[in-house]
């Protein structure tokens, strides 16, 4: 093993190719954005996601028309799918209840 040949890992499971996970391969737009997404999520957490996230916008009424509500969602994603690694790889995401607690829409106030 080398470090020069970094290995996919999930970050929300914790999983490698060697547990048969690999990225998601359809991106929702081909943009940076969604490659870094794609390099830290494997095809059944994002599925996992997918369905979550129909749970979270009627949970929540997100109106996807607006910018507030879309960045919402975002946050929502970020949260379970462990984005940016602020929990450990495998640990429980934070309920959505807890995201909607710790949000603020910008022009709130
Ligand atoms: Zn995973």
């Amino acid at each position: 093993m080398t470090d020069s040949d970094p290995k996919f890992q999930c970050n929300k499971c914790g999983k490698t190719p060697d547990d048969g996970r690999y990225p998601f391969e359809t991106l929702p737009a081909a943009n940076d954005y969604w490659k870094r997404i794609s390099a830290v999520a494997c095809g059944p957490c994002w599925d996992e996601w997918k369905e979550m996230e129909v749970k979270v916008i009627n949970e929540y009424r997100l109106n996807l028309l607006e910018r507030d509500h879309r960045k919402m969602l975002k946050k929502f994603m970020h949260d379970f799918l462990n984005i940016d690694g602020t929990r450990e790889a495998g640990a429980a995401p934070e309920s959505p209840d807890a995201v909607a607690a710790s949000w603020t829409p910008e022009n709130a106030g």
